[in-house]
C-alpha cells in the first residue's frame, strides 16, 4: 500500500500557492517543480513543493 502525502506547489516568482497535489511518499526526498500557469504573474512560472 503506496502511502501519498499532500503537497502544495507555490510559484518560484511570487510565492503564491496556486496547486495542490499529492506524490508518493517513498518519493519524498526529491522536491516536485512543475511549470505550472501562475493567474498573479499572469504567465507560467516553475512551482516547487512547499510545506
Ligand atoms: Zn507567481
Amino acid at each position: 500500500m503506496a502511502e501519498r502525502v499532500r503537497v502544495v506547489l507555490a510559484c518560484d516568482s511570487c510565492g503564491a500557492r496556486n496547486y495542490h497535489t499529492t506524490k508518493a511518499k517513498s518519493r519524498s526526498s526529491e522536491r516536485l517543480a512543475l511549470k505550472k500557469f501562475c493567474p498573479t504573474c499572469n504567465r507560467h512560472t516553475m512551482h516547487k513543493e512547499s510545506k
